[in-house]
């Protein structure tokens, strides 16, 4: 039997003839049926004023008291309401719906922890009511523009010709060794969250070229800090034939593009996130060696030995001197992940970078070894056994090519876009030590 979609919408009860936002002078004197949620009421001698909301827009109502009772109304409730829009006397409200029938479609029987559309502050308490928060135009905004970052991403990578590819997010090794997996139970085995898809996007590398993922990955490290958190999502690339200066290319030329995308279609959204936004001019992203940091850290009485780390305290004083995006390259190869390449006429130094923003680290990529018996010995060198990677090593064997990629926190790149200093706010139900409900 052959699907009749137009049959099946014309039995939907609950069609709206307009959204809110569709409300305008061409309509005034035609009859409506909107449905939204009650966002006030106020009863006066023989009417009752009451304004609703749908996730477009707000409008003033006007019941008659002797016609329609309006006792029992609460509140948030669904309401479908059918009117003539009118012009309205109230400053608010250009018009309004003189309402000729009201029904109640879902009664909201508790009271809500947040006020819908008051612009609440206080983080946690929004993020215990995510779902009444998504009525909070800021933060509706926030994933509208988040929405369109994925989109602009995953467009300007498939331009470039990378696949979209999806790897485990089970698996039974330890992706960079380490400490910061979540185990589980797999059917009385152990078995770990992903904490990226490194291995698994190099092993593509023996046939597709040219990759891309965009998942949620695990790290379970007790931090309380306000850019980390225990799932997350990255932007994972990866591509044959090229190193690392490639992929700095274009991760700066992804995120340009990020940049225009929202920038043409999320104009009403950064008027409410992030309005500076609109008048930003993009210029080249800066390129500074590890070295060259250390330097300018030297010149503000800060010693650092080369091969140290950089810490917090050191990256909040070059994020001060750069509140932009700049890339560290060419970092010591004993702070690199065992897979990174090292300089061909140094061998202390590794083909890398960290791309930052201020302070905060968005991604770090670098050029691969693809030579499995060099793999191995790095593995060894950093204490990793390769017994554990026998599948990944074996790979390596088939006939791999050199290759370079990187990985980046799509919760941190929003951070920046929509000017907060706590990823929380970007991202849906976030997941912390703290944090593992609702
Ligand atoms: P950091 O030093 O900030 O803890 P990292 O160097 O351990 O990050 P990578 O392994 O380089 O992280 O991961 C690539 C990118 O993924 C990072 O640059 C960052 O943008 C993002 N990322 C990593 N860990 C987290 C996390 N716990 N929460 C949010 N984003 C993360
Ligand atoms: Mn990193």
């Amino acid at each position: 039997m052959k699907l009749n979609l137009k049959n099946l919408t014309n039995k939907n009860k609950f069609q709206r003839t307009h959204l809110i936002r569709d409300v305008s002078s061409k309509l005034l004197g035609e009859c409506l049926i909107v449905y939204g949620w009650i966002e006030r009421i106020i009863k006066l001698k023989k009417l009752t004023l009451a304004v609703i909301c749908d996730n477009t827009g707000t409008l003033q109502i006007i019941l008659n008291n002797e016609i329609i009772n309006s006792a029992g109304i609460t509140k948030n409730s669904v309401m479908k309401i059918e009117g003539i829009l009118q012009k309205s006397k109230s400053h608010e409200f250009d018009f309004e719906l003189n309402v000729k029938s009201f029904s109640m479609i879902s009664k909201a029987t508790s009271h809500s922890p947040l006020d819908s559309r008051s612009n609440i502050s206080h983080l946690d308490t929004r993020l215990n009511s995510r779902a009444l928060d998504m009525r909070n135009q800021k933060t509706v905004a926030i994933f509208k523009i988040r929405h369109n970052v994925l989109l602009s991403i995953r467009k300007f990578l498939i331009e470039q010709k990378f696949i979209e590819i999806t790897t485990p997010k089970i698996i039974g090794n330890a992706t960079e060794g380490g400490a910061n997996l979540f185990t589980m139970n797999y059917f009385n085995n152990n078995a770990y969250l992903a904490q990226s898809p490194q291995l698994y996007k190099e092993q593509m590398m023996l046939g597709l070229d040219r990759v891309f993922e965009i998942a949620t990955f695990y790290r379970a490290e007790k931090s309380h800090t306000l850019k980390h958190l225990n799932e997350f999502t990255s932007v994972d690339i990866e591509g044959a034939f090229i190193d690392y200066s490639d992929v700095m290319n274009l991760i700066e030329a992804a995120i340009k593009k990020i940049y225009d995308y929202i920038i043409n279609n999320c104009k009403s959204e950064i008027d409410i996130v992030n309005p500076k936004l609109q008048n930003l001019q993009h210029t080249n992203f800066k390129r500074f060696t590890y070295s060259q940091i250390l330097e300018k850290l030297q010149n503000n009485d800060i010693k650092i030995e080369f091969g140290n780390d950089l810490l917090d305290s050191h990256l909040k004083l070059i994020g001060n001197m750069h509140k932009e995006f700049y890339f560290i390259t060419d970092w010591p190869l004993s702070l690199k992940p065992f897979y990174i390449q090292e300089q061909y006429d140094c061998s202390e130094l590794s083909q890398s970078f960290d791309l930052q923003y201020s302070d905060i680290e968005i991604s770090s990529g670098g050029t691969r070894l693809y030579d499995s018996q060099k793999l191995k010995n790095r593995m060894i060198s950093q204490n990793i056994d390769p017994t554990d990677f026998v599948n990944h090593l074996n790979v390596f064997d088939w006939g791999m090519p050199p290759h370079a990629g990187c990985g980046m926190g799509l919760d941190r790149l929003m951070m920046v876009l929509i000017d907060t200093n706590n990823i929380r706010e970007a991202v849906l139900y976030p997941r912390d030590p703290n944090r593992l409900h609702p």
